[in-house]
Protein backbone atom coordinates (compact mmCIF):
# COMPACT_ATOMS: atom_id res chain seq x y z
CA UNK A 1 0.00 0.00 0.00
CA UNK A 2 0.68 3.67 -0.72
CA UNK A 3 2.25 5.92 1.96
CA UNK A 4 0.72 8.73 2.97
CA UNK A 5 3.36 11.31 1.75
CA UNK A 6 1.51 12.96 -1.42
CA UNK A 7 2.84 12.90 -4.80
CA UNK A 8 4.02 16.66 -6.25
CA UNK A 9 2.89 15.39 -10.00
CA UNK A 10 -0.49 14.61 -8.84
CA UNK A 11 -3.82 17.60 -9.21
CA UNK A 12 -4.39 18.85 -6.08
CA UNK A 13 -7.61 18.98 -6.96
CA UNK A 14 -9.11 14.82 -6.63
CA UNK A 15 -12.57 16.13 -7.56
CA UNK A 16 -14.26 18.92 -9.76
CA UNK A 17 -17.92 18.48 -10.27
CA UNK A 18 -19.32 21.83 -12.57
CA UNK A 19 -22.82 21.66 -12.77
CA UNK A 20 -24.17 18.13 -12.50
CA UNK A 21 -27.28 17.13 -13.49
CA UNK A 22 -28.68 13.51 -13.09
CA UNK A 23 -32.34 13.54 -14.32
CA UNK A 24 -34.41 10.53 -14.56
CA UNK A 25 -37.45 9.84 -17.14
CA UNK A 26 -40.74 9.44 -15.60
CA UNK A 27 -42.87 7.12 -18.39
CA UNK A 28 -46.56 6.53 -18.91
CA UNK A 29 -48.86 4.85 -21.07
CA UNK A 30 -50.43 1.53 -20.81
CA UNK A 31 -49.67 0.50 -24.52
CA UNK A 32 -47.75 3.01 -26.17
CA UNK A 33 -44.74 4.31 -23.34
CA UNK A 34 -44.30 7.81 -23.41
CA UNK A 35 -41.93 10.29 -21.08
CA UNK A 36 -44.42 12.69 -19.18
CA UNK A 37 -41.88 14.15 -17.40
CA UNK A 38 -38.36 13.87 -15.26
CA UNK A 39 -37.28 13.92 -11.43
CA UNK A 40 -34.72 16.03 -11.79
CA UNK A 41 -32.13 13.88 -8.81
CA UNK A 42 -29.25 16.26 -9.14
CA UNK A 43 -30.15 19.57 -10.84
CA UNK A 44 -26.92 21.59 -10.99
CA UNK A 45 -24.64 20.74 -8.44
CA UNK A 46 -20.67 21.96 -8.23
CA UNK A 47 -18.24 21.36 -5.75
CA UNK A 48 -14.80 20.32 -5.30
CA UNK A 49 -12.53 18.37 -3.40
CA UNK A 50 -9.02 18.41 -2.90
CA UNK A 51 -6.38 15.69 -2.02
CA UNK A 52 -6.76 14.13 1.76
CA UNK A 53 -9.58 16.21 2.60
CA UNK A 54 -13.55 15.13 3.26
CA UNK A 55 -15.67 16.89 1.99
CA UNK A 56 -18.95 15.85 3.73
CA UNK A 57 -22.28 15.85 1.58
CA UNK A 58 -25.29 16.42 3.98
CA UNK A 59 -29.23 16.32 3.41
CA UNK A 60 -32.46 14.24 4.02
CA UNK A 61 -33.15 11.39 2.13
CA UNK A 62 -33.90 11.72 -1.81
CA UNK A 63 -31.98 14.94 -1.47
CA UNK A 64 -29.69 13.43 -4.44
CA UNK A 65 -26.65 12.93 -2.69
CA UNK A 66 -26.16 9.45 -2.86
CA UNK A 67 -27.16 9.93 -6.64
CA UNK A 68 -24.37 12.76 -6.86
CA UNK A 69 -22.37 10.24 -5.49
CA UNK A 70 -22.98 7.04 -7.93
CA UNK A 71 -22.87 9.68 -11.05
CA UNK A 72 -19.92 10.86 -10.04
CA UNK A 73 -18.77 7.38 -10.11
CA UNK A 74 -19.87 7.34 -13.69
CA UNK A 75 -22.22 4.55 -12.02
CA UNK A 76 -24.83 6.39 -13.60
CA UNK A 77 -25.29 8.13 -16.55
CA UNK A 78 -25.49 11.52 -15.81
CA UNK A 79 -27.80 14.20 -17.95
CA UNK A 80 -25.21 16.76 -17.96
CA UNK A 81 -22.38 18.93 -16.40
CA UNK A 82 -18.85 18.22 -15.96
CA UNK A 83 -16.98 15.45 -13.71
CA UNK A 84 -12.94 15.82 -13.91
CA UNK A 85 -11.15 13.58 -11.65
CA UNK A 86 -7.24 14.14 -10.87
CA UNK A 87 -7.15 16.05 -14.00
CA UNK A 88 -9.27 14.17 -16.11
CA UNK A 89 -12.53 14.59 -17.87
CA UNK A 90 -14.49 11.57 -17.02
CA UNK A 91 -17.85 12.97 -17.96
CA UNK A 92 -17.97 11.40 -21.65
CA UNK A 93 -16.65 8.24 -20.43
CA UNK A 94 -18.39 4.62 -21.43
CA UNK A 95 -17.97 1.78 -19.19
CA UNK A 96 -14.80 0.35 -20.88
CA UNK A 97 -12.80 4.07 -20.53
CA UNK A 98 -13.88 3.72 -17.10
CA UNK A 99 -12.58 1.00 -15.69
CA UNK A 100 -8.97 1.81 -15.56
CA UNK A 101 -10.54 5.03 -13.59
CA UNK A 102 -12.55 2.97 -11.44
CA UNK A 103 -9.29 1.41 -9.98
CA UNK A 104 -8.87 4.90 -8.21
CA UNK A 105 -12.36 5.87 -7.80
CA UNK A 106 -14.07 3.21 -5.14
CA UNK A 107 -17.10 3.05 -2.90
CA UNK A 108 -18.42 2.31 0.44
CA UNK A 109 -21.45 1.55 0.74
CA UNK A 110 -24.36 1.79 3.51
CA UNK A 111 -25.21 -1.61 4.16
CA UNK A 112 -22.67 -3.81 5.43
CA UNK A 113 -25.32 -6.69 5.26
CA UNK A 114 -26.32 -6.49 1.78
CA UNK A 115 -23.24 -5.22 -0.32
CA UNK A 116 -21.34 -8.13 0.84
CA UNK A 117 -22.15 -11.82 -1.26
CA UNK A 118 -22.85 -13.68 1.90
CA UNK A 119 -21.87 -17.07 -0.49
CA UNK A 120 -18.39 -15.94 -0.90
CA UNK A 121 -15.73 -16.07 1.80
CA UNK A 122 -14.13 -12.57 3.23
CA UNK A 123 -11.19 -13.43 1.21
CA UNK A 124 -12.64 -13.69 -2.16
CA UNK A 125 -14.84 -10.76 -0.91
CA UNK A 126 -12.07 -8.32 -0.42
CA UNK A 127 -9.47 -10.05 -3.16
CA UNK A 128 -12.23 -9.83 -5.96
CA UNK A 129 -11.65 -6.68 -7.36
CA UNK A 130 -7.45 -8.04 -7.26
CA UNK A 131 -8.74 -10.32 -9.52
CA UNK A 132 -10.78 -8.10 -11.01
CA UNK A 133 -7.97 -6.15 -12.39
CA UNK A 134 -5.64 -8.83 -12.89
CA UNK A 135 -3.95 -8.66 -10.09
CA UNK A 136 -4.22 -11.97 -8.23
CA UNK A 137 -2.21 -14.22 -10.69
CA UNK A 138 0.48 -15.44 -7.97
CA UNK A 139 -1.34 -16.84 -4.75
CA UNK A 140 1.06 -16.02 -2.15
CA UNK A 141 0.97 -12.55 -2.75
CA UNK A 142 -2.64 -12.27 -3.67
CA UNK A 143 -3.19 -14.30 0.15
CA UNK A 144 -0.30 -12.09 1.60
CA UNK A 145 -2.05 -8.52 0.04
CA UNK A 146 -5.28 -10.16 1.45
CA UNK A 147 -4.05 -10.63 4.66
CA UNK A 148 -2.48 -6.71 4.73
CA UNK A 149 -5.84 -5.65 3.94
CA UNK A 150 -7.90 -7.18 6.64
CA UNK A 151 -4.77 -6.09 9.04
CA UNK A 152 -5.40 -2.47 7.56
CA UNK A 153 -8.87 -2.19 8.41
CA UNK A 154 -8.90 -3.87 12.23
CA UNK A 155 -9.70 -7.26 11.34
CA UNK A 156 -7.31 -10.93 11.89
CA UNK A 157 -6.01 -12.75 8.94
CA UNK A 158 -7.81 -16.04 9.76
CA UNK A 159 -10.56 -14.01 9.38
CA UNK A 160 -10.68 -14.33 5.49
CA UNK A 161 -11.56 -17.83 5.36
CA UNK A 162 -14.97 -17.26 7.02
CA UNK A 163 -18.45 -16.11 5.63
CA UNK A 164 -20.01 -12.59 6.08
CA UNK A 165 -22.84 -13.99 8.41
CA UNK A 166 -20.42 -14.64 11.16
CA UNK A 167 -19.62 -11.32 11.47
CA UNK A 168 -21.31 -8.15 13.24
CA UNK A 169 -22.43 -5.10 11.37
CA UNK A 170 -19.72 -3.07 12.49
CA UNK A 171 -16.80 -5.67 10.96
CA UNK A 172 -18.82 -6.22 7.80
CA UNK A 173 -18.10 -2.40 6.83
CA UNK A 174 -14.65 -3.16 7.87
CA UNK A 175 -14.59 -5.71 5.12
CA UNK A 176 -16.26 -3.26 2.82
CA UNK A 177 -13.69 -0.79 3.64
CA UNK A 178 -10.46 -3.56 3.20
CA UNK A 179 -12.68 -4.43 -0.22
CA UNK A 180 -12.38 -0.71 -1.26
CA UNK A 181 -8.79 -0.20 -0.29
CA UNK A 182 -7.61 -3.53 -2.19
CA UNK A 183 -6.69 -1.13 -5.65
CA UNK A 184 -4.99 1.32 -3.43
CA UNK A 185 -8.13 4.76 -4.57
CA UNK A 186 -7.08 7.73 -4.23
CA UNK A 187 -10.87 9.11 -3.91
CA UNK A 188 -13.45 6.93 -1.84
CA UNK A 189 -17.39 7.95 -2.03
CA UNK A 190 -18.91 6.76 1.62
CA UNK A 191 -22.22 6.65 0.93
CA UNK A 192 -23.56 6.50 4.42
CA UNK A 193 -21.22 4.22 5.65
CA UNK A 194 -22.32 4.12 9.58
CA UNK A 195 -26.07 4.98 9.31
CA UNK A 196 -27.15 1.30 9.63
CA UNK A 197 -24.95 0.73 12.49
CA UNK A 198 -25.50 0.84 16.37
CA UNK A 199 -24.44 3.79 17.81
CA UNK A 200 -21.86 2.56 20.13
CA UNK A 201 -20.00 1.22 16.56
CA UNK A 202 -20.71 4.90 14.10
CA UNK A 203 -17.56 6.19 15.80
CA UNK A 204 -15.29 3.08 15.81
CA UNK A 205 -15.99 3.36 12.18
CA UNK A 206 -15.81 6.86 11.52
CA UNK A 207 -12.41 6.90 13.77
CA UNK A 208 -10.98 3.67 11.31
CA UNK A 209 -12.07 6.42 8.10
CA UNK A 210 -9.90 8.90 9.70
CA UNK A 211 -6.73 6.89 10.43
CA UNK A 212 -6.84 5.19 6.89
CA UNK A 213 -6.99 8.61 6.09
CA UNK A 214 -4.01 10.00 7.60
CA UNK A 215 -2.36 6.77 6.39
CA UNK A 216 -2.93 6.33 3.07
CA UNK A 217 -3.35 10.28 2.55
CA UNK A 218 -7.31 9.12 1.24
CA UNK A 219 -9.86 11.66 0.00
CA UNK A 220 -13.47 11.18 0.67
CA UNK A 221 -16.78 12.46 -0.72
CA UNK A 222 -18.63 11.08 3.43
CA UNK A 223 -22.43 11.21 2.76
CA UNK A 224 -24.62 11.43 5.65
CA UNK A 225 -28.38 12.27 6.26
CA UNK A 226 -27.41 14.58 9.35
CA UNK A 227 -24.63 16.74 10.48
CA UNK A 228 -24.19 14.68 13.68
CA UNK A 229 -22.14 12.11 11.82
CA UNK A 230 -20.11 14.15 9.61
CA UNK A 231 -18.88 16.10 12.00
CA UNK A 232 -15.66 14.95 12.73
CA UNK A 233 -14.31 13.62 9.56
CA UNK A 234 -15.53 16.50 7.83
CA UNK A 235 -12.86 19.09 6.44
CA UNK A 236 -15.73 20.77 4.97
CA UNK A 237 -19.10 20.05 4.45
CA UNK A 238 -21.99 20.97 1.56
CA UNK A 239 -25.18 20.85 2.77
CA UNK A 240 -28.00 19.49 -0.05
CA UNK A 241 -31.54 20.22 -0.35
CA UNK A 242 -34.03 18.75 -3.43
CA UNK A 243 -31.24 17.68 -5.83
CA UNK A 244 -28.75 21.40 -5.47
CA UNK A 245 -26.34 22.11 -2.70
CA UNK A 246 -27.65 25.47 -0.62
CA UNK A 247 -24.14 25.67 1.06
CA UNK A 248 -20.78 25.08 1.36
CA UNK A 249 -18.29 25.65 4.23
CA UNK A 250 -15.81 24.68 6.12
CA UNK A 251 -16.59 22.34 9.36
CA UNK A 252 -15.86 25.29 11.55
CA UNK A 253 -17.83 28.04 9.79
CA UNK A 254 -20.61 25.64 8.90
CA UNK A 255 -21.51 24.45 12.93
CA UNK A 256 -20.14 28.06 14.42
CA UNK A 257 -22.55 30.43 11.96
CA UNK A 258 -24.90 28.52 9.55
CA UNK A 259 -26.43 30.77 6.89
CA UNK A 260 -28.69 28.75 4.97
CA UNK A 261 -32.07 28.50 7.00
CA UNK A 262 -31.78 24.96 6.20
CA UNK A 263 -28.52 24.15 7.57
CA UNK A 264 -29.57 25.55 10.69
CA UNK A 265 -32.34 23.70 11.32
CA UNK A 266 -30.49 20.53 10.33
CA UNK A 267 -28.16 21.64 13.02
CA UNK A 268 -31.07 22.47 15.36
CA UNK A 269 -32.25 18.42 14.92
CA UNK A 270 -28.80 17.63 16.86
CA UNK A 271 -29.73 16.60 20.05
CA UNK A 272 -27.72 17.94 22.59
CA UNK A 273 -26.66 15.42 25.07
CA UNK A 274 -27.30 18.27 27.95
CA UNK A 275 -30.96 17.54 28.75
CA UNK A 276 -31.17 20.85 30.38
CA UNK A 277 -29.16 22.94 27.57
CA UNK A 278 -31.36 20.50 25.19
CA UNK A 279 -34.81 21.24 27.06
CA UNK A 280 -33.85 25.58 26.63
CA UNK A 281 -32.50 25.83 23.51
CA UNK A 282 -34.71 27.29 20.81
CA UNK A 283 -36.19 25.44 18.05
CA UNK A 284 -35.80 25.45 14.70
CA UNK A 285 -37.31 22.65 13.20
CA UNK A 286 -38.85 22.97 9.42
CA UNK A 287 -41.52 21.10 8.91
CA UNK A 288 -43.67 19.66 6.00
CA UNK A 289 -42.24 17.02 3.43
CA UNK A 290 -39.70 17.84 0.67
CA UNK A 291 -41.35 18.84 -2.20
CA UNK A 292 -41.13 16.01 -5.62
CA UNK A 293 -37.74 16.68 -7.46
CA UNK A 294 -40.17 15.95 -10.46
CA UNK A 295 -41.94 19.51 -9.83
CA UNK A 296 -39.78 21.59 -8.14
CA UNK A 297 -41.10 24.70 -5.79
CA UNK A 298 -40.00 27.52 -7.94
CA UNK A 299 -37.77 30.44 -6.45
CA UNK A 300 -35.68 28.93 -3.85
CA UNK A 301 -36.45 25.36 -3.99
CA UNK A 302 -36.93 25.48 0.41
CA UNK A 303 -39.27 28.32 0.16
CA UNK A 304 -42.22 26.23 0.86
CA UNK A 305 -40.48 25.09 4.30
CA UNK A 306 -38.41 28.09 4.94
CA UNK A 307 -39.61 29.86 8.25
CA UNK A 308 -37.29 32.87 6.46
CA UNK A 309 -39.31 33.01 3.61
CA UNK A 310 -39.64 36.58 2.04
CA UNK A 311 -41.92 37.67 -1.23
CA UNK A 312 -38.45 37.14 -3.26
CA UNK A 313 -38.01 33.69 -2.39
CA UNK A 314 -41.28 32.47 -4.24
CA UNK A 315 -40.49 33.26 -7.55
CA UNK A 316 -36.34 33.95 -7.88
CA UNK A 317 -34.07 31.24 -7.49
CA UNK A 318 -31.13 31.83 -5.39
CA UNK A 319 -27.88 31.54 -6.66
CA UNK A 320 -24.73 30.47 -4.83
CA UNK A 321 -22.72 33.47 -3.78
CA UNK A 322 -19.42 33.23 -3.00
CA UNK A 323 -19.19 34.86 0.66
CA UNK A 324 -15.40 34.50 1.12
CA UNK A 325 -13.30 32.34 3.51
CA UNK A 326 -13.78 29.73 1.13
CA UNK A 327 -17.65 29.19 1.89
CA UNK A 328 -20.73 29.89 -0.13
CA UNK A 329 -24.28 29.75 -0.05
CA UNK A 330 -27.56 30.17 -2.19
CA UNK A 331 -30.61 32.74 -0.20
CA UNK A 332 -31.85 35.86 -1.18
CA UNK A 333 -30.78 36.02 3.21
CA UNK A 334 -27.40 36.50 2.07
CA UNK A 335 -27.66 38.57 -1.07
CA UNK A 336 -25.44 41.26 -2.67
FE1 LIG B 1 -35.54 30.87 2.90
FE2 LIG B 1 -35.74 32.69 1.00
FE3 LIG B 1 -33.35 31.93 1.83
FE4 LIG B 1 -34.87 30.30 0.40
S1 LIG B 1 -34.00 32.22 -0.29
S2 LIG B 1 -33.73 29.77 2.20
S3 LIG B 1 -36.92 30.78 1.16
S4 LIG B 1 -34.90 33.00 3.03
Amino acid sequence: MTSSAPDANLPELVLEVSDLKVHFPVMAGAVVRKQVGSVKAVDGVSFNVRRGETLGLVGESGCGKSTTGLAVLKMLDITSGQVVFEGEDISGYDRARMRPIRRRMQMVYQDPFGSLNPRMKVAQIVGEPLEVHGMANDRAIYRARVASLLDMVGLLPDMADRYPHEFSGGQRQRIGIARALALEPSLIICDEPVSALDVSIQAQVVNLFQELQERLGLTYVFIAHDLAVVRHISHRIAVMYLGRIVEIASRADLYARPLHPYTVALLAAIPIPDPEVEATRPQQIITGEVPSAMRPPPGCRFHTRCPSVMEVCKSVDPPMRDMGDDRAVACHLHGA
